[in-house]
């Protein structure tokens, strides 16, 4: 395993390759390994199961992988949030937990790390992402505005949608092909914007929604000349930019490796200036900040804070907590700062990459090029036999955790959900299995072991049959939907 490029290695592929990333990346020969900067001072014992089990523990859970019960997991892939591992500064910050109702001084350690490191001016705290969607959702969007975005997220889409907003996609058309290989499929398309404007006028937009990197594409970057233009195409319009800072600090070393003008630069410098290009931001704390609760919604303007500050208390909880304890924002302080550590992020994303070199080299189909936090199976081609509608992706998951007891997660039509005027599946043009890799968790032989298992499934695709749905929520579906094979 190899270093991923940085410096005037990085700089030159950027410039001689149109923006395509090279497929040997983090795999360079002739270089030294790297290693995390860390080391284990305690551990959890895992369960490993036999083969009868897991088809016992799938059934029960409706062939849903967020129904099993973790005790029955022996990796757990499902997700990147909240399933990091705190450092023995954190857990040290657990202690000093000041468990105020009012004014706790963890609070104000949280206030100046996020004016820090992300820079904005406001800061309110709510109990983890959702929650922040939830307010910003409520002061800045008016009902029938639309609210265009760099590819939907499940959560932010419904807050969205709940209320009174219509979610537009204006993602570049790269995003939605995953054998291309463009260094910055997150981007957003202008033109888009700019058709959205010209239809339904300036103020039926609520803001621009940006998601860095993107989730549901793979965990795709957005450039920083890519913001800044989105910027002034914000004040040209006098629209808003409001960013979903959930993995921003990803972002940021995506904008470090690839784009001309940022090699020497330091992640936290490059993630404050792309967040000065917006007007605010919604946190998941649970990813790119190392906690395993918490998150925030921060702004620039004085009366968008005061609204934001209002609604926290009948949400969430006072604006000095926002639904968490002392303590739990004394971690959230702590991992902000460790979150920006060049050698933190370049091990994490590089841990990202060593898996996904594997699969790349023994030809599985997969999202390209590889993103920051997860490797994402594009079940379409892994399964050319099953239409959508049998669920591709779901029936990957189901698979792999049938074949090893690796635990991984849909995203594709099930994660979609439906139309709420229609009725109708939203069909994405991604049908994937995303296998996320928690932060400062799990080793390499851990690694070894899903990739390996990755190639067992892959090697029986011919033989495997869909599913269909038996038992569908009306929100946020593919949490609880129940599933029965075809
Ligand atoms: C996880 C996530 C959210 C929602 O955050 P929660 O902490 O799960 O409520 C929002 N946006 C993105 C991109 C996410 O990945």
């Amino acid at each position: 395993m190899g270093h991923p490029p940085t410096g005037a290695a990085a700089l030159s592929y950027v410039m001689t390759n149109k923006h395509e990333v090279p497929r040997t990346m983090g795999q360079q020969a002739g270089r030294r390994s790297w290693a995390e900067p860390w080391k284990i001072k305690m551990v959890e014992p895992l369960t490993m199961t036999d083969r009868p089990t897991r088809e016992r523990a799938m059934a029960e859970a409706g062939y849903n992988t967020f129904l099993l019960r973790s005790t029955d997991v022996y990796i757990d892939l499902l997700t990147d949030s909240g399933t990091s591992a705190m450092s023995d500064r954190q857990w040290a910050g657990m202690m000093v937990g000041d468990e105020a109702y009012a004014g706790s001084e963890n609070f104000y350690h949280l206030e100046t790390a996020i004016q820090t490191y992300y820079g904005y001016k406001y800061l309110v705290p709510t109990h983890q992402g959702r929650g922040a969607e939830n307010l910003i959702s409520r002061t800045e969007i008016k009902p029938g505005q639309y609210v265009p975005g760099n590819m939907y997220f499940t959560t932010t889409r419904l807050h969205q949608e709940m209320a009174g907003g219509i979610f537009v996609d204006v993602i570049c058309d790269e995003a939605h092909d995953p054998t291309n290989r463009n260094a910055f499929k997150g981007n957003v398309d202008l033109g888009k914007l700019d058709a959205l404007v010209k239809e339904h006028g300036a103020d039926k937009i609520a803001y621009v929604s940006l998601g860095a990197t993107v989730n549901m594409a793979g965990g795709q970057p957005v450039s920083m000349a890519n913001v800044k233009a989105l910027r002034t195409w914000g004040d040209k319009h006098g629209i808003k930019i409001y960013l979903d800072a959930t993995r921003a600090v990803e972002n940021a070393f995506f904008i470090q490796e690839r784009e001309t003008g940022y090699a020497g630069r330091k992640i936290a410098e490059i993630l404050k200036e792309f967040c000065s290009y917006t007007d605010g931001a919604w946190m998941s704390a649970k990813k790119d900040s190392l906690v395993n609760i918490g998150g925030w919604v921060a702004v620039n303007s004085w009366e968008v804070f005061e609204e934001l500050r209002n609604l926290v208390v009948v949400f969430e909880g006072l604006h000095t907590y926002g639904g968490l304890a002392g303590r739990d924002m004394e971690a959230m302080a702590i991992g902000t700062a460790e979150s920006v550590q060049d050698d933190h992020i370049r091990a994490r994303i590089g841990q990202v990459r060593y898996l996904g070199g594997l699969l790349e080299k023994w030809g599985v189909p997969m999202m390209e090029p590889i993103g920051g936090h997860a490797i994402f199976l594009d079940a379409r081609r892994f399964y050319p036999q099953l239409k959508q509608d049998d669920f591709a992706a779901q029936t990957l998951a189901a698979q792999l955790y049938l074949d090893s007891g690796i635990r991984t997660m849909e995203r594709g039509i099930v994660s979609a959900g439906r139309n709420a005027k229609t009725g109708d599946h939203y069909r994405p043009k991604l049908e994937l299995t995303r296998l996320t890799i928690p932060r400062r968790v799990y080793t390499q032989a851990h690694m070894d072991v899903v990739a390996e298992s990755v190639k067992a499934v892959y090697e029986q695709r011919e033989s495997v049959k869909g599913l269909k749905m038996v038992y569908e929520p009306k929100y946020l579906r593919f949490f609880q939907a129940r599933f029965e094979p075809l």
